[in-house]
């Protein structure tokens, strides 16, 4: 284990990146050696706003630290990331890891080469509306997930599969621990050239269900998921930081802080719908990410979001991706 604090850098300071730097800022353990971009101008005006080195050569960065967060655009992170790792530097990559499975399966090859941490933006397996569910066991039989955002030139230089779904994806392989059998998708291009609005049936090995459907061409932000097994309906509006639950019990149950029950059958004292909404404390998922990169690097924790869990997302997102493309050809 690493006592010392973890020098880190931060390559691509755009819109997300400056919350990587910001957070890295006031995380404990950290230190926040410089920054990189390709546009000097946008790296001067971060670096003098954080009050923090902004290089002019990425491998002057690399030499100085033990780990970066890549928060370049996602056609660019397969190439930084090996940069880095080639120099033994554990990374950060945001999500979707890279654009092809094969450059993510380098990657992975590579950082065990190097025995570099690979750790996946995959930000919504932090948002504390999702990590609610926790407390209880969730056996899903069928998934509903909608995620819908107003358009945004960001982002598109991927399709929305690769930009917002992939989020969803992630959730559902690490709510369903089950390989995935058959996918159905179709979707459409509507603003861009590539694929604006989505959606997937996939059916997992256990039989378990799920439609997913992402659109970046809505009027207002939706990200809610509908969680339904056998005696339980979870809602979880990833948004709005709210889960909702409603299960079956035996007994009329005054002790657990449910805050409502009704018998199932009316005359009835046999089953009891109880329903919860969990108490959420608002954290910041980015920050939480980060910290626990930091705990990584330190051997004090393990990744929450693993490269082999980017890497299998984007294994799904490119089948889903790949059928949209026949589909609509
Ligand atoms: P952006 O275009 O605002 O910023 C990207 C920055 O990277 C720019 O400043 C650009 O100059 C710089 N850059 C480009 N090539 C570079 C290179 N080779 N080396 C150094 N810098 C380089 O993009 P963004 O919206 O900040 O997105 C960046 C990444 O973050 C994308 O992969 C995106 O998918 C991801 N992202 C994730 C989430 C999330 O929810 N986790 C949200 C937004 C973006």
């Amino acid at each position: 284990m690493i006592n010392e604090p973890i020098n880190i850098g931060v390559i691509g300071v755009g819109h997300l990146g400056q919350h990587h730097v910001k957070h890295y800022k006031s995380i404990e353990n950290s230190n926040l050696v410089g920054i990189f971009d390709v546009d000097s101008n946008r790296s001067k005006e971060i670096g003098g706003k954080y009050n923090i080195r902004a290089f002019n050569n990425v491998e002057d960065l690399l030499n100085k630290v033990d780990g970066v967060s890549i928060v370049t655009p996602t056609p660019n992170h397969c190439e930084t990331a090996k940069l880095c790792i080639n120099h033994k530097k554990h990374v950060f990559i945001e999500k979707p890891i890279t654009v092809t499975l094969k450059e993510a399966d380098d990657l992975l090859r590579l950082s065990k080469e190097k025995e570099t941490i690979i750790q996946v933006g995959h930000i919504e397996r932090l948002n504390p509306a999702l990590i609610a569910l926790n407390s209880y066991q969730i056996t899903p039989k069928f998934i509903e997930i909608h995620r819908l955002a107003p358009y945004t030139s960001r982002g598109t230089d991927v399709p929305v599969v690769l930009d917002k779904m992939i989020h969803d994806i992630d959730i559902l392989l690490s709510l369903v621990k089950s390989p995935v059998d058959k996918i159905q998708a179709t979707g459409l291009s509507i603003l861009t050239d590539s694929v604006d609005i989505a959606h997937a049936r996939i059916r997992f090995e256990n039989s378990t269900v799920a439609s997913i459907m992402s659109s970046r061409v809505a009027k207002d932000e939706v990200r809610k998921i509908k969680v339904f097994q056998k005696n339980l309906y979870a809602t979880i509006d990833l948004l709005l930081g709210l889960t909702e639950v409603y299960k079956i019990t035996d007994q009329k149950d005054n002790n657990s802080g449910a805050d409502m029950t009704v018998p199932l059958q009316n005359g009835s004292n046999d089953k009891f719908i109880v329903y919860e909404k969990p108490n959420i404390t608002k954290k910041d998922p980015l920050q939480m990410e980060l910290v626990n990169f930091i705990n990584s690097i330190k051997g004090k924790e393990t990744p929450i979001v693993t490269g082999e869990e980017g890497r299998n997302a984007l294994e799904v997102a490119i089948k889903i991706q790949n059928m949209i493309i026949q589909d609509i050809h």
